[in-house]
């Protein structure tokens, strides 16, 4: 079969945002097993930065990106469960940063009626991120409290939706009063400007010295180690990115000299590793976004080609709520 160029991004060698190169490559066909999705809205998440960076080694040339949303364009051999021209995402594609992206049909999710296609790329990797940590990790209830690092962030915007639904009490950091706002209007019930103020004596203050049940802390080297001081006894820390850079080692002696604490690093991979567990994950979130109950901010969106300055603003802090590229 004659091969059928697309335009995609493509990254040659490691490096800063401008290795991110816009190209016509070959169109990939589905193999077994395998759906290729026509996409219309790619999610941009740091995870793209540290392998373009080399921070998580992958093989080169490669096209970037995992999650992506759009419709069936054709289906491999054994694939029976999705037919052409079905609304689908997934946040397990191979080269999402493209006008076409493949995927295993097991890892594939349909968007339902009364979520919008770009909604979907929005919400299905930060949002089942969000799912996971106040329901799995450390399910969080009523009496509560705890505290939600880059609040205004994609992933820390779903956080304070979700922690505040299950009853927790929610204080979330920012580093700009107009972060602090966004993350007020998504339920936190306060928010530490934490550029200006010490998030730590604030916390303290907040919660009347007694410290919060659970740390989420996705900006890791400036804030790591100071939230083990924000924690109550036998609190959870849970170390899920490192938008500022990596953590150091710790050493164990120190969960105990802080209160009998618990420190855990998870990925979301692991809360996914089935496809029951994917397609439960996945349906309760877009089900919160097609009944209104968890709402999307989709804070910038950029051509394909654009995708270098993506990664500017997001590493440059400059974004709000989920960044897409639109192919
Ligand atoms: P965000 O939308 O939260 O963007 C990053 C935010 O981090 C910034 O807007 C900024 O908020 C804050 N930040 C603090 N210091 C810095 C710094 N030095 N440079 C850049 N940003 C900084 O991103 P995501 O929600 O997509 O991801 C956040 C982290 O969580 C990433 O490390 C990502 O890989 C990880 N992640 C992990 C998952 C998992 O399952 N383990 C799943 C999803 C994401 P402010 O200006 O308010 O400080």
């Amino acid at each position: 079969m004659p091969e059928v160029p697309m335009r995609a991004i493509r990254v040659l060698a490691t490096g800063g945002p401008e290795v991110l190169e816009h190209a016509d490559v070959p169109r990939p066909v589905p193999g077994p097993g395998q759906v290729l999705i026509r996409i219309e809205a790619t999610g941009v998440n740091f995870i793209e930065v540290y392998q373009r960076t080399g921070l998580y080694p992958v093989a080169l040339p490669a096209t970037p990106g995992g999650e992506a949303a759009g419709t069936v364009h054709s289906v491999g051999e054994g694939v029976s469960a999705f037919r052409p021209g079905e609304r689908v995402a997934s946040t397990s594609m191979t080269g999402a940063y493209a006008e076409y992206g493949l995927v295993a049909a097991d890892r594939l999710v349909r968007i339902p009626e009364g979520v919008t296609t770009r909604q979907a790329a929005a919400v299905l990797l930060q949002g089942m991120t969000a799912h996971y940590l106040v329901s799995a990790t450390r399910p969080l209830a009523p009496g509560d409290t705890c505290l939600v690092h880059a609040a205004a962030g994609g992933t820390g915007l779903l956080i304070c939706q979700v922690a505040r639904k299950r009853g927790a009490r929610v204080i979330g950091t920012a580093s700009t009063g107009e972060k602090a706002a966004l993350a007020r209007a998504a339920g936190a019930h306060e928010v530490i400007i934490y550029t200006r103020e010490d998030f730590v004596v604030r916390t303290k203050d907040l919660t009347g010295g007694a410290g919060v049940q659970v740390v989420y802390d996705s900006v890791g080297r400036t804030t790591f180690l100071s939230g083990f001081d924000c924690l109550a006894p036998r609190g959870m820390m849970v170390l899920f990115g490192q938008s500022s850079g990596p953590v150091a080692p710790v050493d164990p002696q120190l969960l105990v000299q802080k209160g009998s604490l618990f420190l855990t690093r998870p990925t979301l991979n692991a809360y996914i590793a089935t496809p029951a567990e994917l397609q439960a994950r996945a349906t309760e979130v877009l089900g919160w976004v097609a009944s209104g109950a968890l709402s999307v901010r989709v804070g910038a969106a950029f051509p394909l080609a654009a995708a270098a300055q993506a990664h500017r603003e997001l590493e440059g802090r400059r974004t709000t709520g989920k960044v897409l590229l639109l192919p």
